[in-house]
């Protein structure tokens, strides 16, 4: 990875007394360290990614302080890390993005939490819902419930953060049960301040080793017959030792209540939208303070019968904020005050919708309705006027506007390696007919969006070839699964790949080896190129992917017959590799493997040392297209087989032309797709290729005059 931590490195240094300024997810990384956790883990993902990005880039303070720390294959491999705190007084802590992550975390995650951890097991997972997110709709709050674990949901400030998750790792070794902390991307990118605490190196680490393994002992195994005891010690000991916890230490909050009698039972990640929402009706201000009685819940799981029931009690009503569905959170306190009978009114999905994101103004609109209903004598006009000015500010908009705004989809970087494959894939089909394209998660799911829309189903990471074995034998043409090498190895070799061969299947698989697991930050793999390759080639803009060969070496090790690589860029060879695929008399697996660096990664690589250059003064050269109005035929295929976003269209300088002609904006980075689809679909010879030289040697000077002369002699 070319992107540097080394700042948010130095913040993980700070000790007792000094300011922590920054996001909330690093505040979670400092907090890490100063619960004297000895091993972290995970697989990136928006919005934890940079936990763990940072801590990786950190090894050497970590090491210094004993502390292991180390990027896992996929989350299950993440998740059975966490078994080192079963025996051992170790505090371990993981994290990925839920819930994909955690889906495929599922399996660890029961076999840890039904023996029990002794150290304090903290997951941190990047609660990816709602208006920002990237994945599948569904919330952790499932996983913890059926499987036992501990679902803690701070409040986004950052001081308390911190707190919580140095309580979660207490909090689990009082309970023995796996702690989740979740974590909205707003809280990860909620900025703030909180004074440090010196960081604590654990009894037990790398540099303190263990003498002995624990001694054997059945019942910490997730095996049958101890498995039984297992499951009544959840109920029997384990949630009644957490609350007892949670109340002690006070980890949920009671804030507020000048105002009325009802009660708000809030998420505590929900809490600072809840508050923007209260400030529109004059019931809270922008510090926080509150005048609604609240209580927010920092753990949600378990909750805790007696301080729900006290809570609600005597009160005219209660509203339960929990965003997602099923409403777990309103059921579990509606069968508490049921049993205590406490007949409290309950309020929630009935005011605030089932689904998406409860951003402020949907929770002030819930708010409203609560409190119309339960609180009259509460003056609602200034949120009505709020949420009224807010809804005719939409209405304007769209009224001025027409329409509505054009979508504008994610899409490939500009000169990214995967987008002439999909362009070879369109130009393919135009000679073998449609296929069956099963695709998958990564940077190429780009190509489910105009101008290619292709991508029959997304099954998961790693998924896409096992996703069309049903398919396969049901179609008179092979089908095509898409992969990249992130989802390869976290995945795809495995549950596709493996399974394929065993299977004997007739399908086609392109492996997109751009050299990391770009998608989620441009991470390093087995197959990324050595870091001597990239950074000390002679020419650092040259792309390495070719010189890892791991992917290869592993498909022919595991039987692989038809195996080809194919530059990406090559657009002819791509098409004509893609032909054969389809149509060789070969039944078995074929592989395609695409090779192309990501280009934002060489991107962050080359313009640092191009500026270097510069500076030094040293002849620098970069490839520019273009396209010659001229001769550009104005109906755009070009446009259309790219995607490129720095091709575009510009009205034709020509008078006697009325419609636009192709433009290559200032950001192309040379990668070549233009010239190689004009020539691979024989498109109108428009593109031309420009070297730009900095800094001209005498001999680019002389061949310069040269041409600029025979040039104006044959135009004369
Ligand atoms: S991050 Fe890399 S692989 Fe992903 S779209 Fe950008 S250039 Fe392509
Ligand atoms: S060569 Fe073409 S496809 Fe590549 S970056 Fe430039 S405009 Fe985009």
């Amino acid at each position: 990875m070319e992107v540097s931590f080394a700042k948010e490195a130095r913040m993980l240094r700070k000790g007792a007394g000094e300011v922590f300024h920054g996001e909330g997810i690093l505040a979670i990384t400092k907090a890490l360290l100063q619960s004297g956790v000895a091993y972290v883990g995970g697989y990136q993902g928006a919005p934890v990614s940079h936990l763990l990005d940072v801590l990786v880039q950190s090894k050497d303070y970590l090491a210094e302080l004993g502390v292991h720390v180390e990027p896992c294959a996929n989350e299950a491999s993440a998740a059975a890390m966490l078994g080192a705190s079963i025996h051992y007084p170790l505090r371990g802590a993981v994290t990925w993005k839920s819930i994909v992550g955690t889906n495929v975390a599922a399996d660890a995650l029961s076999n840890l939490s039904s023996p029990g951890v002794k150290g304090g097991a903290l997951i941190i997972v990047g609660e990816d819902y709602g208006e920002g997110a990237s994945v599948i709709q569904e919330r952790t709050y499932a996983f913890a419930l059926k499987s036992s674990l501990l679902l803690l949901d701070p409040r986004p400030e950052l001081a308390h953060m911190v707190r919580i998750v140095e309580h979660a790792f207490a909090l689990s070794e009082a309970s023995s049960m796996p702690a989740v902390l979740t974590l909205r991307i707003r809280a990860c990118h909620v900025r703030g301040t909180f004074e440090c605490r010196d960081n604590v190196a654990p009894a037990v680490s790398t540099r303190h080793l263990l003498d002995d393994p624990a001694a054997f002992d059945y019942g910490k195994l997730a095996h049958p017959p101890v498995t039984f005891a297992q499951e009544k010690r959840k109920s029997g000991e384990r949630i009644p030792a957490a609350r007892r916890y949670i109340v002690d230490h006070a980890l949920n909050e009671r804030i507020g209540g000048t105002r009325g009698d009802v009660g708000i039972v809030v998420q505590g990640g929900l809490f600072n939208s809840l508050v923007r929402a209260a400030a529109q009706f004059g019931l809270a201000d922008v510090l926080g303070e509150c005048a609604l009685s609240t209580l927010v819940l920092n753990v949600v799981y378990p909750l805790v019968p007696e301080e729900i029931a006290e809570f609600c009690r005597g009160k005219r009503a209660v509203l339960v904020v929990e965003e997602g569905q099923p409403e777990f959170i309103e059921q579990d306190i509606a069968a508490t005050l049921r049993r205590a009978g406490v007949s409290t009114p309950l309020c929630g999905k009935d005011m605030l919708p089932h689904a998406g994101e409860y951003t402020v103004e949907v929770i002030a609109r819930g708010l409203a309705a609560f409190l119309a209903k339960h609180a009259p004598e509460i003056a609602l006009d200034d949120g009505n006027a709020w949420l009224a000015a807010t809804a005719r500010r939409r209405d304007d908009a769209a009224q001025a506007l027409g329409a509505p705004l054009p979508a504008r989809p994610p899409q490939f970087c500009i000169g990214c390696p995967e987008r002439p494959v999909f362009a070879a894939l369109k130009l393919a089909q135009q000679d073998i007919g449609p296929v069956h394209v099963a695709a998958d998660i990564g940077c190429h799911a780009f190509a489910t969006f105009e101008p290619f829309s292709m991508g029959h189903s997304i099954l998961g990471y790693g998924m896409s070839l096992a996703s069309r074995a049903g398919v396969s034998p049901m179609m008179k043409r092979r089908t095509l699964a898409v992969m990249g090498d992130g989802g390869f190895w976290h995945n795809g070799l495995l549950t596709g790949v493996q399974s394929a061969l065993f299977n004997g299947d007739d399908a086609v698989l392109l492996i997109m080896k751009n050299g990391y697991t770009s998608a989620t930050g441009t991470q390093e793999i087995i197959s990324t190129p050595a870091e001597d390759d990239r950074m000390h080639a002679a020419d650092k803009a040259q792309s390495r992917v070719h010189d890892n060969q791991v992917i290869e070496k592993t498909l022919r090790g595991i039987g692989v017959a038809w195996l080809r690589i194919v530059d990406s860029y090559d657009v002819s060879k791509m098409r004509a590799t893609l032909d054969e695929a389809f149509t060789t008399d070969f039944a078995g697996l074929k592989v395609i493997v695409a090779e192309g660096e990501c280009q934002l990664e060489r991107q962050r690589r080359v313009k640092p040392w191009r500026a270097q250059q510069l500076a030094d003064r040293k002849r620098v050269v970069r490839v520019k297209y273009g396209v010659d109005e001229d001769t550009c035929s104005g109906d755009h295929s070009c446009i259309r087989l790219s995607g490129c976003p720095t091709l575009s269209v510009k009205p034709s300088s020509d008078p006697l032309r009325v419609d636009p002609v192709a433009t290559v904006l200032d950001g192309c980075v040379g990668c070549g797709l233009c010239g190689s689809n004009a020539h691979a679909a024989s498109l109108c010879p428009s593109f031309y290729r420009a070297e730009v030289i900095h800094n001209p040697s005498w001999r680019d000077r002389l061949v310069a005059r040269v041409r600029e002369t025979a040039i104006g002699w044959m135009q004369r």
